[in-house]
Parts: structure tokens; sequence; C-alpha cells
């Protein structure tokens, strides 16, 4: 059967990486979390002490992205993979509110996009790939077949991403979340390399008041009329 490219862009916490997860298991394609690795390099930087007062030394981190390597292994115990930076799993340290809270300005540096969308690239080289994050339908797969954006309201994507932190262990207040991600998509939104926008070509769904369910199946058929060669 033939094999396509899903691209699902939106903003903080919309639940991409849930429904990105849902499609790559039911149609047995690969998944690329690049949120993920844009967070893996934001520890890095935390752990080498290139980021003071949240402000990040730019060309400190530049010169070191050459001993940044990010890999994806499959954790047997949840089915999941997991993010393992230089070897090591970071998969939990990566999704604290402390790494959330640093992580667009990183995500904001040029040389750190151009090493991560190269990776990304690879990965999805053969189809057969559902990638989530915020450029993936506007730079990283601009051909792909089917690029979705989700949205849905700050509060109702505060309220998703409290509750994950907190049944991870991460005692963070609901209003420090809300800031977070209202804080990540206006700089997301404005950067000047890859801004999170609206890819052409892309259908928006706003799923404050849709079920994780009715969702997966209307983007699911949208998947398989692609497949089909139907659209
Ligand atoms: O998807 P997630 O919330 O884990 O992404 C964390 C951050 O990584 C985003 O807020 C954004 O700054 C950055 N990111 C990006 N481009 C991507 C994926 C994530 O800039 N493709």
């Amino acid at each position: 059967m033939k094999k396509i490219t899903i691209a699902i862009d939106g903003f903080s916490s919309t639940g991409k990486s849930t429904l990105a997860k849902q499609l790559a298991d039911w149609l047995d394609y690969i998944y690329v979390d690049t949120g993920a690795m844009y967070r893996a390099v934001t520890l890095f930087a935390m752990q080498q002490g290139f980021i003071t007062d949240a402000k990040v030394d730019q060309g400190a981190l530049e010169n070191a992205l050459k001993d940044i390597s990010i890999d994806f292994k499959k954790n047997e115990s949840t089915g999941m993979a997991d993010v393992f930076l230089n070897g090591v799993n970071v998969e939990k340290q990566i999704r604290t509110l402390a790494v959330s809270g640093l992580v667009s300005p990183v995500a904001a540096i040029s040389a750190v996009r151009t090493k991560l969308v190269s990776q990304q690239q690879k990965l999805g080289q053969n189809k057969g790939v559902v990638m989530d994050g915020r450029d993936i339908a506007t730079v990283v797969f601009p051909e792909a077949e089917l690029k979705i954006f989700l949205d849905a309201s700050a509060t109702t994507r505060a309220q998703r991403r409290y509750k994950e932190l907190i049944d991870s262990g991460d005692k963070v207040s609901l209003e420090d979340v809300l800031k977070n991600v209202v804080e990540r998509d206006y700089i997301d939104s404005t950067r000047k390399d890859s801004p999170l926008v609206k890819a052409k070509g892309a259908i928006a769904i706003d799923n404050s008041h849709m079920n994780l369910e009715d969702q997966f199946h209307v983007i699911l058929q949208l998947a398989k009329d692609r497949i089909a060669g139907r659209i």
C-alpha cells in the first residue's frame, strides 16, 4: 500500500503527540516527536550552563551543537519511543516545566533548527511517517500528503498540560502552566526562522470541544483518503 507523510503542527499542548501516536500505531508508521528533539537540545544547554537567567549563550550552544546526538529508542515497558541525549534516556527530564520554560528561545536559534530539521528529514525520507511539531508542513516536509494544524483555547490546553505534569510528579501550578503555554505560543509564532503558521493546504482543527476518539476518526479518514489517492 502507498505510504504517505503526515505532518501535524499546532500550538503548545493541543494534543499533537497523542494524535500522531494514534495515527502511527494504526497505520504502522514511524512517529517522530520533533518537540522532544528541541527539548533535548535545551536540556543539554541547561546542563552545560549555557543558560543564565533565561538567557541563552547562543555562541556557546552553536559551538557545542556538534557534540549533541539525539536518538529515539523504543521503551519495551511503555511501547513508546524514548528520547536519548548522548546515549542517556532523558524522556522524563525533557517534559518538566523547567525545560518548557526555556525551550522556545533555544528553538528560535537557526543553527539549532538546521541541525534538527536535517535529522528529521532523514527520519522521514522513506515516507510512512507521522511527524508533529511547529514547522513540519511549512519547512520539514512541505510536500506532505496530509497536513493538519491543531488549535484549542489556551485554558483548555493549559489544563491538559497541567494534568500531565501533575500525573508525572512535577509540582506546578495551573497559573504557571498557562503562562508558559501563552509565552511559548508567542515566541514560536513570532520568531524569524520557521515561525509557527498554518501551512498552505493544511486542514485546521480546533479540538477544544472534541474528544480524542472523534478527532482520531476524522483525521484517520483523511489519511485513508490520501493513501487511496481519493484526494
Ligand atoms: O511539541 P513540544 O511542546 O514538546 O515542543 C516544545 C517546543 O519546541 C515548542 O514550544 C517550540 O519552541 C519547539 N519546537 C519547534 N519546532 C518543532 C517542534 C517544537 O520550534 N518542530
